[in-house]
């Protein structure tokens, strides 16, 4: 079924009765060539390009609950290329690329709306490390401006510019940023994975991974054994539960991180904007809502909800910032499970495992990931070798202490990122 203004004229005039469902509802079989365990958007990402782009159809992914009900719909949608470190910076640029596509890849609106994102400073250490990032990201290829106080009173005139403990000092923005439709995201690489034969097994648990003299050999689930050439694991927030079940202990821990959205107020906010400092940022989704968030709730927690603390604490952070939002009502809040690495980049790598692969440690930012993460992915697991976008992410930087990736300075601590 394909997806154009023709046919949505078509489908309105005659009753809406011709649509399609988006996907195949599979039931396992006994054999894949790949198992992917993890229906979020990194797991359908990678399904999607094996078949795409290497032609490996004979593919399950295995997903405990529902497709899309962990964190690629629980997130806030933010999509950039504003990375300063080499190793993170070609990969999220290489994500963006494959974000403008997108769309038309899938022929799926993923509703990528690039409306320029604007990280805010406060003081003059600041401005310079603006500066750096923002010459770093030029350097790589992408778009960024540095905007003075005018130019962001222009942009953003409901800031309190002068508020006494974080005045602001200026911004730097990147025009190619923005937000995309989370659940269409992964509602079209599911479309796309099941067109191209790929099997999307929904209810199947994981629950045990079959190695053998050192080669893994399938899985245990739910709906019973499943024997497969290579498994790739993809489980974000449970990755530590799962590379258990092939004894492995990953780098990473566990945390809570929640988000709010409002009543759907008129257009008001027309980037999204990062205030770093509070530890508050914001967009407005198509509907109306404020979407916005802060940090992690700062304890380690399988629990898919958060605190109070972190809610006063981003009310507060919100206040500050822009006073205007305490007319707006808060609808919901909920929370997702962030795979925190301590140096805050991720990992795509093989394991010690013959044909066991690992991608997992998005942190809090992996949603603007999920079209290259999906795409180096596949890569690894189909040829063995890594993408050249994606060289850096290696497991044994942890082991080895060097080519870590510490985008924030903040030191080998998770739930400092
Ligand atoms: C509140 C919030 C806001 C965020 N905002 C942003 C943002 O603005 N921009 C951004 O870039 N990133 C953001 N993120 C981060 C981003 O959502 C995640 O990094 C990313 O979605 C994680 O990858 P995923 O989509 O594959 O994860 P998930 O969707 O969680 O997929 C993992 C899947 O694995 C399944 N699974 C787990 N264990 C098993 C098992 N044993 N067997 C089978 N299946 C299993 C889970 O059920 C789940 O569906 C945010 C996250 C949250 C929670």
């Amino acid at each position: 079924m394909r997806f154009s203004g023709l046919r949505v004229l078509k489908e309105g005039l005659t009753g809406n009765k011709g649509w399609q469902g988006h996907w195949r509802d599979a039931s396992p079989k006994s054999d894949y060539d790949v198992v992917i365990i993890g229906g979020g958007g990194h797991g359908l990402s990678t399904a999607y390009y094996l078949a795409k782009e290497h032609g490996i159809t004979n593919v399950a992914v295995l997903e405990k609950g529902y497709l899309g009900g962990g964190n690629i719909g629980r997130n806030t949608t933010i999509v950039r290329a504003n990375y300063f470190l080499p190793g993170n910076s070609e990969f999220y640029s290489h994500s963006m690329k494959l974000w403008e596509g997108l769309a038309q890849d899938l022929n799926y609106n993923v509703m990528l709306s690039q409306r320029g994102q604007i990280g805010l400073f406060h003081n003059d250490g600041q401005r310079d490390a603006a500066i750096r990032r923002g010459n770093a990201i030029r350097n790589q290829g992408d778009d960024a401006e540095l905007l003075s106080v005018p130019d962001l009173k222009r942009m953003l005139p409901y800031l309190d510019y002068d508020q006494s403990r974080f005045p602001i000092y200026g911004g730097l923005l990147q025009r190619r940023a923005g937000t995309a439709r989370h659940d269409a995201v992964a509602w079209g690489l599911a479309r796309g994975a099941s067109e191209r034969g790929v099997d999307l097994i929904q209810n199947c648990e994981v629950t045990g991974i079959d190695i053998e003299n050192g080669t893994v050999k399938g899985v245990q689930t739910t709906r019973g054994a499943i024997r497969a050439g290579k498994v790739a694991v993809i489980v974000a927030g449970r990755s530590g539960q799962v590379a258990q079940m092939a004894g492995m202990r990953l780098p990473i821990e566990s945390h809570v991180l929640q988000a709010f959205v409002t009543e759907g107020l008129k257009p008001c906010i027309n980037h999204v904007v990062s205030f770093g400092m509070g530890h508050f940022y914001i967009s407005q989704s198509d509907k109306g809502g404020l979407v916005f968030g802060g940090d992690l709730d700062m304890y380690a927690s399988y629990a898919a909800r958060g605190n109070l603390p972190i809610v006063e604490h981003v009310m507060e952070a919100g206040m500050t910032l822009m006073p205007m939002i305490g007319k707006a009502k808060v609808l919901r809040s909920w929370g997702g499970i962030m795979d925190m690495t301590p140096d805050g980049s991720p990992i795509i790598d093989k394991t010690d495992t013959r044909g066991l692969y690992i991608d997992c440690g998005w942190c809090y930012g992996g949603f603007k990931a999920v079209p290259a993460s999906g795409n180096c992915m596949a890569h690894l697991v189909a040829t063995d070798t890594h993408h050249e976008a994606a060289t850096k992410f290696r497991l044994d930087r942890f082991a080895m202490g060097h080519g870590l990736m510490d985008e924030e300075g903040t030191g080998a601590q998770h739930n400092l990122h």
